[in-house]
């Protein structure tokens, strides 16, 4: 009763303030749209990969089998491009404006993207357990939700194979860092990034496959920090995947 009550309330208030698409701001009209957050025009022309990367050379994988630089600890799924402007603008309306319904088209990039690769059935063919880039606690309180747990969340919604439930509270954040984006090289990412995560139950991760998803991938940083600690708690194989790549 609840849920429909808020429907019908949601409802109500997309009739008299219409939502705008993120990108163009056109109104977007009921029934004519992906959601309410972004137009059908728009989220038709952002490209979606078809393949895997290798996460130093971004060398194009079509299997997600040991990427040309032996010493990358993961392989990189990347669904698209975030050069394109309206991915950004729709990551950064979730993450910055708190528009949870941009959630919706980003967990459809990711259905289309993971539906070319054969991600999900790799996942659950060979058990992978599905761990989020944590939050500092701090910052997900002020957000008031992890961004990519949301994402994955209505992927759950919208695909009709059961996903391994995502894990949050394995690998946890234990550095308030400055933003990534304000450090300007690699070594400076890196050294910013250093002792930020935690395994919380390396018993849970110990020789199993992971599934590591982010919204970014920029320089590779904050996703190595992570595997690293993964891999020093005893996973195996690890697949980062993300909704965009630089
Ligand atoms: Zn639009
Ligand atoms: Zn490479």
């Amino acid at each position: 009763m609840a849920v429909r009550l808020k429907k019908i309330i949601e409802l109500v208030f997309n009739i008299i303030f219409p939502p705008q698409c993120v990108n163009c701001k056109k109104k977007i009209e009921t029934g004519n749209s992906i959601n309410s957050a972004i137009c059908k025009d728009c989220f038709s022309k952002m490209e979606i990969a078809n393949c895997f990367y290798c996460p130093l050379c971004s060398r194009r994988l079509y299997e997600p089998k040991k990427s040309c630089h032996q010493e990358t600890k993961f392989i990189l799924a990347a669904a698209t491009f975030y050069e394109n402007n309206i991915i950004q603008n729709l990551i950064q309306a979730l993450k910055y404006n708190n528009l949870k319904s941009a959630a919706k088209p980003l967990a459809e990039i990711l259905k289309t993207y993971t539906e070319k690769i054969n991600l999900l059935s790799l996942i659950s063919a060979e058990n992978f357990i599905v761990i989020p880039i944590p939050l500092y606690p701090k910052k997900q309180r002020r957000r008031g939700f992890n961004q990519i747990t949301l994402i994955y969340k209505n992927l759950e919604q919208i695909i009709s194979e059961k996903l391994p439930k995502i894990q949050e509270n394995i690998l946890l954040r234990v550095k308030n860092i400055s933003s990534q984006t304000e450090c300007a090289n690699y070594d400076e990412r890196e050294k910013n990034i250093k002792d930020s995560f935690i395994v919380k139950n390396p018993e849970i991760i110990k020789n199993k496959n992971v599934l590591l998803i982010d919204d970014v991938f920029t320089s590779g940083a904050t996703l190595n920090e992570a595997v690293n600690v993964l891999k020093n708690s005893g996973a195996k194989k690890i697949i980062g995947l993300v909704i965009a790549r630089t």
